[in-house]
């Protein structure tokens, strides 16, 4: 099994950058979530790896081969786009069994692979049904599993999900997970749904303005953004954004802010001391009628109930800059929180991000000032 490799791969339409200087490797017999914002890139970066797209500059790799210049048909890939591509008119088990009858396979073995990949998508009980009788979902299965039957080096996903009827989609969701699973296949999906991509991936390659900014497993992604736009882009909401002063010199840095009762020791920064911004999963807050340790007085000023219970209050606290933030809470802490009027918020330093003025992450240790320092 091979990986995909490009190298620093650039294309321009005019004066846009829709691919900036990419270099980057996709690891073989792994999921890669290419995820980012609309316009971000990621499907001109999957159309140059698939041949769909010629490259302003760069190059592709499969393994060690240089496939730059290979048609699409010669670069032994699958593909699923956003819309199912099935043939109506005939069976499931036509559709899946069509394309290898070009490929000279002994009978058996075409049945065989028809019958996993029939498996392997759950469409047993629809195998003879005419494919334009079923709904969008199940059309979009046919079109997997017809990929998967035709064994590709690689399987490229365009969105598979997004065009599917709002009641297809967590099914399709869940019959492409155990795929991907069962597989280990290379594969390389496009979404700009986050839940998608932490449902699906190996690991996440966040997009933003024609390059990729941070590679990670799916968790690490999320509480360990390399920068604000992967903590504000990541989560529902985002990443909560506040300024902080970080004070003193190397060795001995100490970070003021209201949302603290007092300043916080911080180890590991480094570079000249000044403001910096703190950012904080509106999940990881914690709230309280009642004092907590760590915590500071705040102000509710409405709270709201989501779908699944959960608790979005909108908060203030005195002297904080951007005042007015938003706590994501359980439904037993939302329900024993007044509506509006005063409660007790505390930032878990452990949860707690710092970012430089640059928006990059600032790989520091965060303690209360006089505990002890457990990372020297
Ligand atoms: P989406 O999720 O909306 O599909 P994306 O991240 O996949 O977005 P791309 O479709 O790769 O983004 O587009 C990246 C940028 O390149 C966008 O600004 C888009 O308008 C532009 N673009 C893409 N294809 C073309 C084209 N053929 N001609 C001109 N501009 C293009």
């Amino acid at each position: 099994m091979a990986d995909i490799r490009v190298e620093h791969l650039t294309k321009t339409f005019g004066a846009l950058r829709a691919v900036d200087d990419v270099t980057f490797a996709f690891p073989s017999g792994k999921v890669t979530c290419l995820l980012g914002p609309s316009g971000c890139g990621k499907t001109t970066l999957m159309r140059i790896i698939a041949g769909l797209e010629a490259q302003t500059a760069g190059a592709v790799y499969f393994g060690e081969r240089d496939v730059s210049r290979l048609s699409p048909s010669k670069r032994n890939i699958g593909m699923v786009f956003q819309y199912p591509v099935v043939y109506r008119g005939i069976s499931v088990y036509r559709n899946i069994e069509l394309p290898l009858q070009s490929m000279k396979l002994s009978r058996s073995e075409r049945i065989r692979r028809v019958d996993e990949a029939i498996y392997l998508m759950g469409l047993t009980a629809s195998a003879a049904q005419d494919v334009s009788k079923l709904d969008n979902g199940t059309r979009q299965k046919v079109a997997v599993a017809r990929e998967v039957a035709r064994q590709p080096q690689f399987i490229l996903f365009d969105e598979p999900i997004t065009n599917v009827d709002a009641a297809s989609k967590l099914q399709l969701k869940r019959s492409l997970k155990e795929l991907t699973r069962s597989l280990s296949q290379t594969i390389i999906y496009v979404t700009h749904d986050q839940t998608e991509a932490m449902t699906l991936a190996d690991q996440i390659a966040l997009m933003e303005e024609g390059k990729i900014v941070q590679c990670a497993p799916p968790r690490e992604l999320y509480n360990h953004p390399a920068d604000r736009f992967g903590g504000w882009f990541l989560g529902n909401p985002g990443m909560v954004f506040f300024t902080a002063a970080l004070s003193g010199t190397d060795g001995a840095r100490a970070l003021a802010s209201p949302l603290f009762p007092a300043p916080i020791a911080v180890s590991g920064a480094t570079g000249e001391a000044s403001d910096v911004t703190i950012g904080i999963r509106p999940e990881h807050i914690r709230l309280s009628a009642d004092p907590l340790p760590g915590s500071v007085p705040a102000q509710v000023d409405r709270k709201t109930v989501q779908i699944g219970g959960q608790y979005l209050v909108a908060l203030t606290v005195d002297g904080l800059a951007n005042h007015g933030f938003k706590a994501k809470v359980a439904p037993s802490v939302g329900e024993r929180l007044p509506a509006s009027g005063p409660v007790h918020v505390a930032l878990p330093l452990d949860q707690v991000s710092l970012f430089d003025a640059a928006g990059n992450r600032i790989a520091a240790t965060l303690r209360p000032a006089g505990a002890p320092n457990r990372a020297q």
